[in-house]
Parts: structure tokens; sequence; C-alpha cells
């Protein structure tokens, strides 16, 4: 989760990749707080536009947020987790905006697929606790019972992950064509 919201899921050490490659696109599943809002893919109503960084920046400043610091370069998403965790009320809304329709969607995948867990990486997932309380409030929200509570913790591969992912990818591809 960053300048856009991906996923993938595991299951006993390989990765679903669906019937056209294109299993866990979760950044385009639908979710309440997006509705009518265009997507990229050009769908209405997905997650991505309204949750990933450019999403959290655009409403930050929809909602009245300064665009710029104090030398005139543009904010970013970091600088917007900053203003939050400093009580600024337009950061902490659009945070929460983003956290409450992450939390929404992991609760309705969770629901469909009962994972042993749900790992978050990435910008997005580093962000304070304005994040956090509405990524659990919309979690809750959605979430039936009995997987209420699927453990939801950090990856720690920090921003190489999807390159790592990639790179064994390749090499367990590479092997499987070998073999
Ligand atoms: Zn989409």
């Amino acid at each position: 989760m960053g300048t856009g919201i991906g996923g993938a899921f595991v299951e006993r050490g390989q990765i679903m990749l669906g019937s056209h490659n294109e299993a866990g696109h979760i950044g385009h599943m639908v979710c309440t707080d997006a509705v009518g809002v265009p997507c990229s893919c050009g769908a209405t109503g997905h997650l991505e536009p309204i949750a990933a960084g450019p999403g959290i920046i655009e409403r930050y400043i929809e909602l009245g947020g300064d665009a710029t610091l104090e030398d005139g370069t543009p904010i970013d998403g970091a600088e917007i987790d900053r203003r939050a965790a400093r009580s600024d009320k337009n950061a902490i809304a659009a945070e929460a905006r983003s956290g409450h329709a992450i939390g929404e969607v992991l609760g309705s995948v969770c629901n469909m697929l009962d994972p042993d867990c749900v790992i978050l990486s990435g910008s997005v997932a580093q962000c304070g606790d304005a994040w956090r309380y509405a990524m659990q409030r919309g979690w809750h929200e959605a979430v039936m019972m009995p997987v209420s509570d699927t453990p939801i913790v950090s990856g720690e591969l920090g921003g190489n992950a999807p390159l790592i992912g990639a790179a064994e990818n390749a090499v367990n591809s590479a092997y499987a064509e070998l073999s």
C-alpha cells in the first residue's frame, strides 16, 4: 500500500495467480467510502483511488489542508502523517478515510478466505494512529465474528518487498521450468 494498492494470496507457500494471472487486486475491490469515485482501471467505487497515498493527499487538499511545505514544495504522504500526529484535523480526516476503507475491504477479504494472517506493507501501512484506528474500525464493521481475531501484522521487508517477491517468483518459475 503506497502509490497504489496491491495484494497477493499465499496458499501453502504458493501465490494464487487466478485464471487470468490477476488475483490479488485488493485495490480494485468496491468499498462503501468510494461510491461513485472513478478508478484508474475504468470502474468506479474502488479502494485504491481513495486509500492509496495520492488519494490521501488529494483528500487532505480537498478538506483545506495546506498543500505545500514552508519552502513551497508540494507535501507528500509522510508530511501528512507528521501533521496528523500533530493533531491537524484535515490530515487526521484524510488518513482516516484511507484507513477505514482499507479495514473494510480487509474484513471482506477475510470473510471470504479466512487466512492465517494479513500482512500489511508499504508507506500507507506505516501511517500513525489516525490511520490505524480508522483501519481497525473499518475492519470491525465488516468482519464476521468467527474470523475477527485474524492477526493483522506488519511486513518485515519494507519498501523492497515487491522487488524481493518478484525476484523470488522469477527464480522459482525458472527452477520449475528446469525440473
Ligand atoms: Zn479499479
